[in-house]
């Protein structure tokens, strides 16, 4: 039986090695280090909950895991196996993954301890503004100090609950919105949100595949199309990051779920994959695919780039070894354990860290947090201004050059960018941008030889010069 208080551990054990590993280059005094390193607060809450006549107790939790900068932001899950140290890897992790893509806030994670499938919605809403509330009495929520999302076993109705409740105890605050992130678009949520992770992962590995010289050192050609692919998990993750993929040119050779998986070589259909899977909740039997037996040996079938977009500890030491793919893009968080990525590395695989690659659902998070406090859609002020200027060009080329463009041709190009357009253009800057700090840190620093390691390094190094501005440590 796992262990979860253990796997907790480990998993916080591993992002503490992935951090010493990345601190020793970068010549920061010990004290700072430390300090980048540790859960500045973890606070623990016990409350009652009343349902239908009986009184139970829940345990919540809330890590944030640095100040350097505020607010602090993180999700919050519900799982009845939360465990303190999963949920301070967790924060750990969020720090560092704002810092290489440019969010400025700290890392944070919350967790309760509940089951989601078996509880009630009237149940899960009273804990949830109970767990809100608790947070509140203690200045652990605001949108100038800490900003929870969702996580696993969490979603925008949640995020409703915690807002209204936020709003109702900050009544006239007009930032109040602000105070968490996820939430659904009536209230104050963004287009754009759900597929930013995937769209992220897909900028993020176009971004790494178009280096020609780093493509050829593992015996790929540059580019993403004719890119053979496989994915584990066709979650929201796994499906976008495989539709985009495919719109780019690659070929979607196989899609792993947790009853298996279905393969074809000459490529499977994206979107008729997913109808087949809402309609029958399998991939097996799929029309346009062949039957895998299980999620672990697709992983392992021959392919140019492997995308993990389902669990943590999906690669360990016993099946590092047998990996094909050149490329494993980490969707998920934390799917390779540190004893697998020493194996692969040895075997010249490239990995693009979790660290980097799943960040488009923070970095849009981060979208929506200036939205509540600008307290304007974005879009809403320029899009119609634009489009004038758009008309007017084409008016005066047509003018010129006396063609007329059709009405559908008109519209595409004098088109304005509306909110989904600008959070789409900024969340790609934003991968493009942090890819290219990360190998530029690699190529500076020989003996930096992975882009995890050159990840962290990267993100401590930034939290460090904000320390430094601080004056905390001349
Ligand atoms: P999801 O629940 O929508 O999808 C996960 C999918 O994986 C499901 O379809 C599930 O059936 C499948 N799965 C479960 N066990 C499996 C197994 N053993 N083999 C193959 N497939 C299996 O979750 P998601 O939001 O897509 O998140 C996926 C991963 O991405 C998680 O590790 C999550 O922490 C990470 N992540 C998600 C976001 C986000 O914005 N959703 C952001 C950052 C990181």
């Amino acid at each position: 039986m796992i262990n979860h208080e253990e796997e907790g551990k480990k998993f916080l054990d591993t992002v503490m090695y992935y951090y010493e590993k990345a601190a020793k280059h970068t010549g920061l005094p010990e004290g700072m280090l430390e300090q980048i390193k540790i859960c500045n607060s973890v606070y623990k809450v016990s409350f009652p909950v009343e349902i239908d006549g009986e009184v139970k107790t829940f345990e919540g939790i809330r890590v944030q895991h640095s100040h350097h900068k505020m607010p602090t932001k993180g999700g919050i899950r519900y799982s009845v196996y939360v465990s303190e140290d999963e949920v301070k890897a967790l924060a750990t992790l969020m720090t560092f993954k704002c810092a290489v893509v440019n969010v400025p806030f700290g890392g944070a994670k919350g967790g309760m301890k509940i089951s989601p499938r078996n509880s009630s919605p009237k149940l899960l809403e009273k804990v949830t503004r109970r767990f809100a509330t608790e947070l509140i009495k203690k200045n652990l929520i605001g949108p100038s100090l800490d900003v929870p999302a969702p996580d696993y076993g969490t979603g925008a109705k949640e995020m409703a609950w915690i807002a209204d409740t936020y709003m109702t105890f900050n009544y006239g605050n007009t930032d109040a919105q602000g105070c968490v992130t996820g939430k659904p678009v009536g209230l104050g949520g963004i287009r754009g949100r759900t597929e930013a992770t995937g769209l992220g992962t897909y900028f993020g590995i176009r971004e790494c595949v178009s280096f020609k010289e780093d493509m050829t050192k593992i015996g790929l050609e540059a580019g993403v199309a004719g890119k053979k692919v496989i994915i584990q998990g066709f979650g929201n993750v796994g499906y976008h990051s495989a539709k985009f993929l495919e719109e780019d040119g690659a070929i979607i050779i196989g899609v792993a779920e947790y009853e298996g998986g279905t393969y074809n070589e000459n490529g499977l259909n994206v979107e008729e994959l997913l109808k087949y899977r809402t309609e029958n909740r399998t991939v097996l039997d799929f029309p346009g695919g062949q039957n895998v037996e299980d999620s672990i040996s697709m992983l392992e079938m021959p392919c140019d780039i492997l995308v993990p977009a389902a669990l943590e500890n999906q690669i360990q030491e016993h099946n590092a070894d047998k990996i094909q793919a050149k490329i494993i893009a980490e969707a998920a968080n934390g799917p390779i354990t540190q004893k697998a990525e020493e194996i692969l590395l040895k075997k010249n695989k490239l990995i693009i860290p979790d660290l980097y690659l799943n960040a488009g659902g923070v970095t849009v998070s981060y979208f929506e947090w200036l939205k509540n406090l600008s307290n304007v859609r974005f879009g809403r002020m320029g899009k119609r201004a634009e489009e004038k200027s758009y008309n007017r060009i084409v008016d005066f080329v047509e003018r010129i050059t006396e063609k007329k463009l059709d009405t559908r041709e008109r519209t595409i190009i004098t088109q304005g960018a509306d909110e989904e357009d600008i959070v789409r253009s900024g969340l790609e800057d934003t991968m493009i941008l942090a890819y290219r700090e990360i190998r530029e840190a690699m190529m500076q620093n020989p003996d930096i030889t992975d882009l995890r390691t050159a990840a962290f390094y990267v993100a401590i190094r930034k939290i460090a010069l904000s320390y430094e501005m601080m004056g905390i440590f001349p």
